[in-house]
Order: structure tokens, then sequence, then C-alpha cells
């Protein structure tokens, strides 16, 4: 396995992959590795020949008064759990390679970034677009996989290279989850024992909600009403608990109905940790089984 510190041995390295005319595969991260992430880089492999993580703390996706100094940071563990998940090489350059001396260029985005995360986070999926934007000019041409749990992301980043012309493949990879059903995050480290005993009303909530859908109810108002009773009890406070079409990201009001496939999406803290987690109604699976 090999581990790039800079973007021209990085950029080298995938044209090199191509030449060999192998399919590159892009697996973008901020390292603090899991299975989830680990799940990407499988997923990758089955798609690519020349698959690549990228392990990078992106500053400009923090707010001010968010976690960038705590996250979580360990590329020898990364850098090992890559390896196990089968890539190639883990591209891992510095604050000041992706931000040059003089940096003040960034990626605009549109509606897609305006509700959910985008009303809590100002400025975080312009961050995120910047960033993903810079890993995809150094690779070039590839198939690149994100999360469904970050489905707000996936949407932004799907419509970035479709808007820009950019010659990449995006993917979405299903949630991975523990077996009681929360996704996994790299935040849920920052969980106490008994915070993490709490966030399982995440999973169940989604699964009601899951439920109710099953059964017919498309009320957008209520379907999100059953999903944050579940997590009010034990929420230390919650962003959001939205209905919205799984397409554009657009919000529906309480009164409005879901189509055939609705998103359901909720953004609360837990103690430390803020915690995302959604599922598409009529897609996706209920999150906790049986
Ligand atoms: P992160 O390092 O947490 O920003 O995530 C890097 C990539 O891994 C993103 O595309 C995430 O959506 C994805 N990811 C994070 N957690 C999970 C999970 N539990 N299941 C699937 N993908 C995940």
């Amino acid at each position: 396995m090999e581990l790039w510190r800079t973007p021209d041995a990085f950029r080298r390295a995938c044209d090199e992959a191509r030449r060999r005319g192998a399919r590159v595969g892009l697996v973008p991260t901020m390292g603090a590795l899991h299975r989830g992430h680990q799940t990407l880089v499988t997923e990758a492999r089955k798609r690519a020949d020349f698959v690549v993580a990228t392990v990078f703390v992106n500053p400009t996706q923090f707010g001010p008064n968010e976690d960038l100094a705590r996250y979580p940071r360990d590329l020898d563990g990364d850098a090992k759990k890559s390896d196990e998940a089968g890539a190639d090489g883990v591209f891992a350059p510095s604050p000041e390679d992706m931000y040059p001396p003089g940096d003040e260029t960034r990626v605009r985005v549109g509606r897609t970034a305006e509700g959910l995360c985008g009303v809590h986070r100002p400025g975080h999926f312009e961050g995120v677009a910047t960033v993903v934007a810079k890993l995809f000019a150094l690779t070039g041409p590839c198939v690149a996989l994100f999360g469904r749990k970050d489905y707000q992301q996936l949407k932004v980043i799907e419509r970035m290279a479709r808007d820009l012309l950019l010659p990449v493949e995006v993917v979405g990879v299903p949630t991975v989850r523990e077996p009681d059903g929360l996704a996994m995050s790299s935040r849920n480290r920052y969980l106490s024992a008994e915070d993490r005993d709490k966030a399982r009303r995440i999973p169940m909530a989604l699964t009601a909600a899951s439920r109710a859908f099953a059964s017919g109810e498309r009320g957008a108002g209520e379907l999100a009403r059953i999903a944050r009773e579940i997590v009010a009890e034990v929420a230390s406070s919650i962003d959001y608990v939205d209905v919205a079409d799984p397409d554009t990201v657009r919000v529906l009001g309480a009164g409005e109905r879901a189509g055939e496939r609705a998103l359901l999406a909720l953004a609360l803290r837990l103690g430390g940790a803020r915690l995302i987690d959604n599922v598409v109604l009529g897609e996706d699976p209920p999150p906790v089984a049986g």
C-alpha cells in the first residue's frame, strides 16, 4: 500500500494507473476510519482497478464552534484499515497543500445544500464541495464513492459533478450500521456509555417512521412527528427532523404529502456529539430489523 503526502505525488499515481489502463476508484474521508468507510473501499474495488482513499480533515467545512480541533486523527490506523479493505494507497495531504497561500476560491452550492444541515451549518456544504472538487481535480477521471449516511452531501456532490461537467461517476453506498442499528460514524467515539445507549433511539425513530410509511402514512408532518417523538426523550437538542424530496432535498412542509419515496433525515445532539442519520422511505430497509 502506498502513502502519498503531496498533491503532485497523488496526481502522478492516478495518472500512471490510468495510463496502464486501470479505472480509478476514489473514497474521500476525514479519517478515523471504521467499517462504514471500509465498505466504501470494498465497493470501490468492485468498480475500479486502482482504489485510493483520501484522509483529510477539511477545515473549510467546519463552523467556528464545531469540532475541527478535536476531530479524531489516526493516520497509521487509517492506513492499516484502508489496506485491509483493499485500497492501493492513501492520500493524506496537509491543509497548506489543499489550500495554497492566498487561497480564496470556493465552489458555490445551490438549493440542494439549503435545507436540513444547510440551515444549521452555514458554509458547510460549500466547504465540502470545494474540497471534493479539488480531490476530483487531482484524481482525474474516476468513480467516486460516498456514503448515504451523509445523504444531503451525496446529493450536493452528484449535483456538482453534473453541473461542473466533472469526469467523475458518483456512487452512493448504503449506510453501514452497528448491530442495534446506530449508523457508524467517527463522531460516535464522542459518546459516553450512557449516551451511546440513548443513541439507539435514532435508528428506532427512523424505523418507526419507515413502518408508518409502509402502512400508508404519507403526511410529511406526521412522519416527522413519529420520529421526533422517539428521539426527543434522549436528545440534548434537536437541529431538525424533516421529510424532504429524496432527489432535490427540498424540505416538505408539515401539510404536504410525501411521494412514493421520501427522505426522512434528522440531526441532533447527544452529549458532546452531533449525530445525523436518515432513511429514504420506500427505498431503504428500516434501520432496525425485525
Ligand atoms: P467522513 O470521514 O465521516 O466524512 O466520511 C467519509 C465518507 O464515508 C462519506 O462519504 C460518508 O458518507 C461515508 N460514511 C461515513 N459513515 C458511513 C457509514 N456508516 N456507512 C456508509 N458510509 C459512511
